[in-house]
């Protein structure tokens, strides 16, 4: 089997989510259509997604992955961040009394990601999406991608 590609060297969004088997094809869906950015992406995968940022073990790691490939070789101009809801790099639904609770650690997280790519890179916009369980039957569920102030 063959697949077609884009060579085109403009990739001008790094997108960064978590790497949850559950929800990886919803997000590059939604990516895809609701962004608009068909194929137009460097997805950065990791477990927590944009929390890499706000850990003292892995912000620098990340950040310079970033700088490397997306802002110094790529030239984005803008960066996606995405969490989801039940995440383990927060410890899961389960750690939080609440899931207002787990949602509004979750988006002072990403605020906080947020803070530190605009100050390491000035020039590069970020907005912040929530991915949202919003019904669940059994272990069937449906998720809808919320956008963060
Ligand atoms: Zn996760």
């Amino acid at each position: 089997m063959q697949y077609s590609f884009d060579n085109s060297k403009k990739v001008p969004v790094a997108v960064v989510h978590c790497l949850d088997y559950r929800f990886v094809e919803q997000t590059n869906e939604f990516v895809r259509k609701e962004l608009n950015l068909k194929g137009r992406y460097t997805p950065y995968t990791f477990p927590g997604g944009p929390r890499v940022y706000t850990d003292g073990m892995t912000r620098n790691v990340f950040l310079h992955a970033l700088r490397e490939i997306s802002v110094s070789h790529h030239k984005i101009t803008r960066a996606v961040f995405i969490a989801h809801r039940d995440c383990g790099a927060w410890g899961g639904s389960a750690a939080f009394s609440s899931l207002e609770e787990e949602r509004a650690a979750q988006e002072n997280d990403m605020r906080a990601a947020k803070k530190t790519l605009n100050r390491e890179f000035p020039d590069v916009e970020v907005d912040l999406y929530y991915l949202e369980i919003v019904s669940m039957t059994g272990d069937e569920g449906r998720v809808e991608f919320q956008p963060v102030k």
